[in-house]
C-alpha cells in the first residue's frame, strides 16, 4: 500500500469504530482506555505445559485497561445500566466488591464521567483500597458479614444506591450482564484463540461470571469442552457441586475475590462438569512457581487457577489444551502475599519453594 493511501484510509477506518469495545475489531489502534477491555494475549505456560504434556493456556487478564479480569464485567455491568436507563450522564456508580471489580469500575467511570462509590469487605488488600482512592472512587470499607446480613457490603451498596438519584447499583453477582461479558468476550477469544482445540477450561469463582460465561460459550460451540469450578478453601461451591450442599470447606483462604457462600445469578444453571477444591498451600506454592519458573507475576487466585489446571491436565492425561485465566498482577497483594511474616502467620510459607523465598519482604 502507498503511503498516500494509508494516509486517506486511516481516519475513515477511525470513523467506521462504532464501539469502543473494539474486540471484533481487526484493528490494533484501541479505541481509549474502553477499547482496552478483552483481546487478552492467550499464553503458554511454557514449563507446566512441558512438564504435564498438556497444552496449559492462560488469558493474561492483567492486560485489560484496569488490570484484571473484572474490567471485562465492569464494561458491561455499566454498558447494561445506560442501556436500561438507570444511568445517565453525570450518574453514581455504586457496587460491592473485593477490589477488583471496583478498580474495573472506577476506570470506566473516569473515561465516561461518571462517580464511583465502592463498598468492599474490610479484610481486602490495602493495594486494592489505595488504587481505588487513586482513581477517584469513594470507598467504604464494610466489616466482614455473611450475605444474609443486612449490613453485607453488597446490600450496603445497594441501599446507599437507592438513596440517590441517577444512581445505580450495579450489582455484579446477581446482574448477568457480568456473565455476558464472558460469553460475548472472553470464551468466544478462547475458540478462535485455540482454532477450537480446547479440551478444558478451569477457573475459581467469585462471582461465577468468568466461568459460567466462557463454560456456556465454549459448551455451546463443543459440548465435549470439560468445565471445572476451582474453588479456594472456605467456600461452597466444591460441595455444592460434587454433592448439592452448600457446606463450607475447612479453612478462610489468602486468595482474594474468589470462592462463595451461595449461588449467584451468574453461576445458577452454569454447565460445570466437575469441581476441584484448591488448598492455600497450592494455591501459594504455584503463585510463586509462576514467578521464577514462568516470569509472572500475579495474585493468589491465579496461582490458583494454575495449581487447578495442573489437576485437570493430571485428570485428563497428556495431550489435551487446557485453558485457565492470570486474573490480576501481584503487586495489588504485595504487602499481603509476598510478606514473609504474613505467610509465616498463617501457616504458608513452607508453601513457597525455598529458593523462590528471596522475593519475600519482611
Ligand atoms: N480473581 C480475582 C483476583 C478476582 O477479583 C475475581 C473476581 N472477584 C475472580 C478471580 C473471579 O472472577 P468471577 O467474579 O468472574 O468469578
Amino acid at each position: 500500500m502507498s503511503v498516500g493511501k494509508q494516509i486517506l484510509t486511516a481516519p475513515v477506518r477511525l470513523l467506521r469504530r462504532k464501539s469502543d469495545f473494539a474486540q471484533y475489531s481487526s484493528d490494533s489502534i484501541r479505541n481509549g482506555l474502553l477499547g482496552m477491555v478483552g483481546r487478552t494475549p492467550l499464553v503458554r505456560i511454557n514449563k507446566l505445559s512441558d512438564e504435564t504434556g498438556c497444552e496449559i493456556l492462560a488469558k493474561a487478564e492483567f492486560c485489560n485497561g484496569g488490570g484484571s479480569v473484572k474490567d471485562r464485567a465492569a464494561y458491561f455491568l455499566v454498558k447494561d445500566a445506560e442501556e436500561k436507563g438507570l444511568l445517565k450522564p453525570g450518574g453514581t456508580v455504586v457496587e460491592g466488591t473485593a477490589g477488583n471489580t471496583g478498580i474495573g469500575l472506577a476506570h470506566m467511570c473516569l473515561a465516561k464521567g461518571y462517580r464511583c462509590v465502592i463498598f468492599m469487605p474490610n479484610n481486602q488488600s490495602k493495594e486494592k483500597i489505595e488504587c481505588l482512592q487513586t482513581l477517584g472512587a469513594e470507598v467504604y470499607p464494610c466489616p466482614v458479614k455473611p450475605w444474609t446480613d443486612p449490613d453485607n457490603y453488597n446490600h450496603q451498596a445497594a441501599r446507599y444506591a437507592q438513596s440517590l438519584e441517577n444512581a445505580v447499583w450495579t450489582n455484579q453477582f446477581d446482574n448477568t450482564a457480568n456473565k455476558r461479558a464472558h460469553i460475548e468476550t472472553t470464551g468466544p477469544e478462547i475458540w478462535q484463540e485455540t482454532n477450537g482445540k480446547v479440551n478444558a477450561v478451569v477457573f475459581g469463582t467469585g462471582t461465577g461470571g468468568t466461568l459460567a460465561g466462557v463454560g456456556t460459550y465454549l459448551k455451546d460451540k463443543n459440548k465435549n469442552v470439560q468445565v471445572f469450578l476451582a474453588d479456594p478453601q472456605g467456600s461452597v461451591l466444591y460441595n455444592y457441586i460434587k454433592n448439592g450442599k452448600l457446606e463450607r470447606t475447612p479453612g478462610d483462604s489468602i486468595t482474594e475475590g474468589i470462592g462463595q457462600g451461595r449461588v449467584t445469578q451468574n453461576l445458577k444453571d452454569a454447565p460445570i462438569d466437575d469441581a476441584l477444591a484448591i488448598k492455600d498451600v497450592d494455591a501459594v506454592e504455584w503463585t510463586f512457581r509462576l514467578l521464577h519458573e514462568e516470569g509472572f507475576f500475579v495474585g493468589a487466585s491465579t496461582g490458583l487457577n494454575i495449581a487447578a489446571a495442573k489437576q485437570v491436565a493430571e485428570l485428563m492425561g497428556p495431550g489435551h489444551t487446557i485453558v485457565t485465566c492470570l486474573c490480576d498482577t501481584g503487586q495489588r497483594y504485595y504487602g499481603k502475599l509476598y510478606s514473609r511474616k504474613v505467610l509465616q502467620d498463617r501457616g504458608l510459607l513452607d508453601a513457597v519453594p525455598e529458593p523462590y523465598r528471596r522475593s519475600l519482604h519482611d
